[in-house]
């Protein structure tokens, strides 16, 4: 079995959206300090963490882009979604700042030798960390997805997709509007994946990447992995 890990470190202040609250970590308490429990004296160490429920790799929940009532926060999410079959396409070669067009998704899609099937995870490698990761553009100059392509994903029934960037399609109203079709087609995508060139070329996997039960959440932290059986 090979496990493809799909999820970036989380760290003190590691990139995030800037509309989100950054991650801030420290040592909470360490070896150095000595404890004592009746007659026994021990040392341990733990980390504090505060970040925003969109930190690090993540899959966004309905309720943080459907306005409606009733919208899914992150634990009303199925289990399901994040246990699935699914594969990953090389748009690699779409330029920053650009959203990448119908024809291209399909073409893409075509090139990788599958065909949709209902509840795929779909991954979308746009070679942003390759091109921005670390970096001041990591946070504006990200490709992404179209509207129509969006919409085509939907058609053919995925479950969700993924992107590495912090958003699925570029900065300001294109984002928008993908959010926007995400709630209205009952789809949803991760944000801030990993590693996807490692799966170009490589068929289908098994896809897990379950979020932590937040009560409430808008999204969740996920541990995305790919596994080649
Ligand atoms: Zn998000």
């Amino acid at each position: 079995m090979d496990i493809v890990d799909l999820s970036r470190d989380i760290f003190h202040r590691t990139q995030t959206h800037p509309s989100h609250p950054p991650v801030v970590m420290t040592v909470w308490n360490d070896h150095s300090e000595k404890k004592h429990a009746g007659n026994t004296t021990f040392t341990s160490k733990a980390m504090f963490l505060s970040l925003s429920d969109h930190a690090g790799t993540h899959v966004d929940a309905p309720v943080h882009f459907d306005p409606r009532p009733g919208a899914q926060s992150v634990d009303e999410m199925p289990l399901e979604k994040f246990y699935t079959s699914g594969f990953c396409i090389d748009l690699s070669h779409i330029p920053l700042k650009t959203a990448a067009t119908l024809e291209e998704v399909q073409a893409a899609v075509a090139k990788s030798g599958q065909t949709i099937q209902p509840g795929d995870t779909v991954l979308v490698w746009l070679a942003t960390n390759e091109r921005l990761l670390g970096k001041p553009g990591y946070l504006h100059d990200f490709p992404g997805l179209s509207l129509p392509a969006i919409h085509w994903l939907a058609d053919q029934g995925i479950g969700m997709f993924g992107v590495e960037a912090i958003s699925p399609a570029p900065e300001g109203e294109p984002n928008f509007q993908a959010h926007m079709a995400c709630a209205e087609r009952g789809i949803t995508h991760m944000e801030c994946l990993a590693n996807l060139d490692k799966l170009i070329g490589r068929g289908r996997f098994r896809f897990i990447g379950f979020p932590l039960k937040i009560r409430g959440g808008t999204a969740s932290p996920i541990r995305a992995v790919a596994i080649f059986e």
